[in-house]
């Protein structure tokens, strides 16, 4: 008898993650928040546990030929750091999990835990474990991070309420623009070893892709301004992506004004440059790592000074209808690109 045959393609990432997870169900009375958020939430008594896990593939995720390990080290517990920021928490503890081919040196992977250990010590973060792995295609690092928040302070994805403010940390699109150039002068290389790359005046999009920081200096910050989020999610994917998983799971609609955008000059040269469209980048260019998130009107005082927030729209009761308001004047539905 034929077994059927389902291409993962067609369910996407998040629709496998869906069906692998069906029928699984949280026994334990402390697992209170499982699959669905940017961490898991345990339930200590006094607080909440968070739990979370990112996994970086070499040719997936990076491309050794441009990225240095130093900086891949620090990217893998950044954005780590970042699904704990996303729940308004602290980190505390990662472990470490890599398997590496026999075409790494020793001293390339303590190049890769130097960046490890800049990372943890920037986000005051323990390593306390792991597990080392040989493997027969290239470099594969998983970290788990495990951090700590107030029960009162926890910020989930589901709880965006209509008439809020949208809010975005940092800019927007960088990352992806800094990719872009990095394959485009790789390319060039390819061609002509002899050519130089041509990255002069392009280090902040270059340093957005390479090492991104999680924004616990925002989350830090939001709490000395006495501001609890709504909501937040850490924009991975992309704000389109990533505000279309907040709407949907709060049931709510947003709209979101394009002149408010916060666009880096770097991100917009280049993008102008690469021929894409600076909006494009900042809508569906994916790791930037910055915090998306929704304050009440109430607290528009407690942000409005601080120059690493935008806000950028606000929360609607029209469920799912998330809308870009244009500088032409015009309301176009955001979509998700989806980048592979
Ligand atoms: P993020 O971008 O914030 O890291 P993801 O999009 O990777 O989040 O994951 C979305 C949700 O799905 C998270 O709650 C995550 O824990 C869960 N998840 C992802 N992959 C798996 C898996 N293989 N098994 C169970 N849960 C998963
Ligand atoms: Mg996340």
């Amino acid at each position: 008898m034929a077994e059927s045959r389902t291409e993962i393609s067609n369910l996407g990432e998040f629709g496998l993650i869906k069906r692998l997870n069906e029928g699984l169900k949280n026994n334990l009375p402390e697992s209170i928040k499982g699959i669905g958020d940017d961490s898991a939430v345990i339930d200590l008594g006094t607080e909440f546990g968070l739990l979370s896990t990112d996994i970086l593939l070499e040719g997936v995720h990076f491309d050794l030929s441009f990225f240095p390990l130093k900086h891949l080290g620090y990217k893998a517990i950044a954005i780590n750091v970042s699904d704990i920021a996303a729940m308004n928490g602290v980190p505390r503890q990662v472990t470490v999990g890599i398997a590496l081919s026999n075409r790494f040196s020793v001293e390339a992977v303590e190049e890769l835990y130097e960046g490890m250990k800049a990372a943890c010590k920037d986000f005051n973060v323990d390593l306390v474990g792991g597990d080392t792995s040989s493997s027969l295609s290239g470099l594969f690092i998983s970290v788990s991070v495990f951090g700590r928040v107030a029960k009162d302070r926890i910020t989930y994805r589901n709880t965006a309420k209509a008439g809020d403010l949208l809010c975005v940390s940092g800019d927007l699109g960088g990352a992806y623009i800094g990719l872009q150039l990095l394959v485009r002068e790789k390319q060039v290389f390819l061609a002509d070893p002899n050519m130089q790359p041509q990255l002069d005046g392009k280090e902040y999009v270059i340093q957005r892709q390479l090492r991104p920081e999680a924004r616990m200096d925002v989350v830090y910050e939001l709490a000395g301004a006495g501001c609890i989020p709504t909501s937040m999610i850490d924009v991975s994917d992309g704000l389109a992506s990533d505000l279309l998983h907040l709407c949907s799971q709060s049931g709510v609609g947003a709209l979101v004004f394009e002149d408010k955008l916060p666009i880096d000059e770097q991100t917009y040269m280049g993008a102008v440059e690469l021929n894409i469209g600076p909006i494009t980048a900042a809508l569906n260019g994916g790791e930037d790592y910055e915090l998306l998130f929704t304050v009440p009107q109430s607290d528009y005082d407690k942000i409005k000074n601080n120059p690493k927030i935008s806000v950028i729209g606000y929360m609607t009761d029209k469920k799912d209808e998330v809308l870009l308001h244009t500088k032409g004047d015009n309301r176009v539905p955001i979509t998700a690109q989806g980048w592979n």
